[in-house]
């Protein structure tokens, strides 16, 4: 069993190595929580697994018990050459030596198997976990179901997020996904012990209930319009139109209040700003 402390210490100590803070190594232990993530994974024996950073292999192991395919993403060589000794008579697992945020994933997901649902799994490295989320929901990967671990604060940001904490990644999330809290994970089910506790949530895709025609210049037009948080949403329009009167005139035409700022404005209003801009 690999989520558990004596493998993570023994297996440290086989390959001489210590967990690498600077790349978020902090490895899960309790076998409860590995189990509660692959649970909710949505995962059959025709299922495609991806995972980011499978570092000693805590959840891959359970990954490669349930899913046809699994593909693992690792920044770490380290890992990547403990994986592949430990996992060498695995047939089902695909280790890549890579940095997801720089993997041209698109390229990746086009060579699988079109017929076989993907789900992606992941202990989030903490120190990129925004910039991971942030590639998966802009764009528009076939995968239906993301389970992921983060920190507590980070987590409860994406679920109850406050006006101040609002930001593109929140307008896109509820825009296209569900997200469920799975559940609560405590900092001791994890070695070394980080400083605060994570919580699992579970983001799925839905059929939104705007129909959006370009994606990807929706998505850009709610990054404009967060970009300069304390100026008026005429002022963040005018990349999109002629003139400060044009942007008025595109607000007063969909009864949105001229001096408002973006985080006056909720999904909806945003949305209908967008399809002004001819989304
Ligand atoms: N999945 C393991 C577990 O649950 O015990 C390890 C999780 S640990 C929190 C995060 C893992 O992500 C580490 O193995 C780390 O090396 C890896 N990692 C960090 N940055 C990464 C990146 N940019 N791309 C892929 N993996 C990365």
């Amino acid at each position: 069993m690999r989520s558990s402390k004596k493998y993570v210490d023994e297996t440290l100590k086989k390959y001489q190595l210590t967990a690498n803070k600077a790349l978020g190594q902090n490895f899960l232990v309790n076998q409860k929580i590995t189990d509660k993530i692959i649970e909710n994974a949505n995962v059959n024996n025709n299922s495609i697994i991806i995972e980011i950073g499978p570092g000693l292999g805590a959840l891959t192991e359970k990954c490669i018990e349930t899913a046809k395919q699994v593909i693992a993403i690792e920044i770490d060589n380290n890992m990547c050459n403990i994986l592949k000794d430990e996992f060498k008579d695995v047939s089902n697992l695909e280790i890549i030596h890579e940095d997801f945020l720089k993997l041209d994933f698109d390229n990746l997901l086009n060579a699988l198997d079109k017929n076989s649902p993907i789900t992606l799994i992941s202990n989030l490295p903490y120190y990129i976990t925004s910039q991971i989320l942030t590639k998966l929901v802009f764009n528009d990967y076939p995968i239906n179901t993301i389970v992921v671990m983060m920190q507590k604060e980070v987590a409860n940001k994406l679920l109850n997020p406050s006006l101040k904490d609002y930001s593109p990644l929140h307008v896109l999330l509820e825009y296209k996904y569900n997200l469920k809290l799975i559940t609560h994970v405590s900092k001791n089910d994890y070695l070394p012990r980080p400083e605060i506790d994570s919580m699992v949530l579970k983001i799925d895709k839905k059929q939104p209930i705007y129909q959006i025609t370009d994606e990807q210049k929706f998505i850009q037009i709610v990054k404009s319009l967060f970009k300069n948080r304390r100026k008026t949403i005429v002022n963040n329009l005018l990349e999109y139109v002629n003139s400060k009167d044009e942007a008025i005139e595109l607000l007063k035409s969909i009864n949105i209040d001229v001096d408002c700022r973006i985080e006056q404005l909720n999904l909806e209003k945003i949305i209908k700003i967008a399809k002004k801009l001819g989304v």
